[in-house]
């Protein structure tokens, strides 16, 4: 029916200028439970909203992206980067002519599975479930949407599109790839996403890269001459002081930025062009049989923005003052973890409910997931806060 709508309104994406190898509801793998189609809204558009109305969506509010819960509210967390990563998805689809809602749903799912303090809590978490399958936060978008989002009547789980899941499942070890039925198909025999999915992880690393050297410098972790001596940095940063030799030190930085940005922008998208061109594919299908990724940066880019990186791990995210926040936040998940296992009715009711029949049917690797999944759900300061209530009514 809205494919009708659409097609009555002169609209549909195929007309609406979209390439032939863009995703769009004709050419769609469709849902895991089949759903009338909505009347205004296209398959994508519904997954993005099905999206940013889900529980573990909003949470990211308070997660880390790499500041631990920052007093100063003007620092990145998983919830602007993912809204930064909406927002240059979309402009890097509708540059090369494919399905923009399609991208925006992946890039607002792609941090669902995080846990709270960032990759610090990941390895903690991941380390407490070593004996019980281990813990991987990509794995865990997926889990998120497909099975722990459940508050719809008809299915578990969020039911987004094919090509969201897809997009929102990176990495996959084989073993679990075999459990997924199509989904995993792709990490078993080779092959790729679809474009606006491979667009999605380009978009994901300029967003972290930009606001990383910001946030760092505003922080003061990194120095400014140190940055500077970074050819992709030095770059933007030069012209924008050629442009304007009067800015303060705060609007020269931002246009830096954002000049660092839109080249990155520009570069991909004219190298992504030019692979395009080479494969000519006519369908996502063709996109997905391609073995090697279209999508990428130039080798001249590359070799510049690896240094960006390796400056950032450096400097930025091994910086000592992380490394005490980092240090708490692996005692706190840790502690709880094992006291949730040890005593699962200090979990909430519903889990301790859920906790307790997973144990009698897989034993304690099922107690275990359940413990994972509510951890994992939890936002940096909610997770502060379970800590104190348990240790300290424990103390006293
Ligand atoms: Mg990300």
């Amino acid at each position: 029916m809205a494919v009708d709508l659409l097609e009555a309104r002169g609209g549909g994406p195929d007309r609406a200028g979209f390439a032939p190898y863009a995703a769009s509801e004709f050419n769609s793998l469709g849902r895991q439970h089949s759903e009338p189609p909505d009347k205004f809204r296209t398959l994508y558009q519904r997954d993005c909203d099905r999206i940013i109305h889900a529980a573990a969506f909003r949470s990211l509010e308070y997660k880390t992206q790499v500041m631990v819960n920052h007093a100063d509210g003007s620092f990145r967390t998983r919830l602007t980067h993912s809204i930064e990563v909406a927002k240059l998805s979309r402009t890097l689809s509708r540059a090369l002519r494919l399905n923009e809602d399609l991208s925006e749903s992946i890039a607002l799912a792609h941090d669902l599975g995080h846990t709270p303090f960032g990759h610090a809590g990941q390895d903690a978490l991941d380390d407490c479930m070593k004996e019980y399958g281990g813990f991987e936060h990509n794995l865990q978008s997926l889990r998120v949407i497909d099975k722990l989002e459940h508050k719809y009547a008809n299915f578990r789980g969020l039911n987004l599109s094919f090509e969201t899941r897809e997009g929102v499942l990176k990495r996959c070890p084989k073993e679990i790839a075999k459990t997924l039925g199509p989904l995993g198909e792709r990490f078993l025999k080779g092959g790729s996403p679809t474009l606006e999915a491979q667009l999605v992880d380009f978009a994901d690393q300029i967003a972290y890269t930009n606001h990383d050297l910001d946030d760092g410098l505003r922080l003061g972790f990194l120095d400014l001459e140190e940055v500077r001596n970074l050819a992709l940095f030095s770059r933007a940063y030069d012209e924008a002081e050629k442009a304007s030799p009067k800015l303060s030190r705060h609007a020269l930085l931002h246009e830096a930025n954002r000049r660092m940005i839109t080249a990155m922008m520009e570069d991909l998208i004219l190298a992504t062009e030019k692979r395009i061109e080479q494969v000519q594919p006519d369908s996502p299908q063709a996109v997905r049989a391609c073995t090697e990724r279209l999508a990428g940066f130039s080798a001249e880019l590359r070799a510049e923005l690896s240094s960006v990186t390796r400056l950032l791990q450096e400097k930025y995210y091994h910086h000592h003052q992380l490394a005490q926040a980092t240090g708490q936040a692996v005692r706190v998940i840790r502690e709880l973890f094992r006291v949730f296992m040890d005593r699962p009715q200090l979990l909430p009711t519903e889990l301790h409910q859920r906790a307790h029949e997973k144990k009698a049917v897989r034993s304690e690797a099922g107690q275990a997931r359940v413990i994972a999944d509510y951890i994992a759900s939890l936002s940096d300061r909610h997770i502060l806060a379970e800590h104190r209530k348990i240790f300290d009514v424990a103390r006293n």
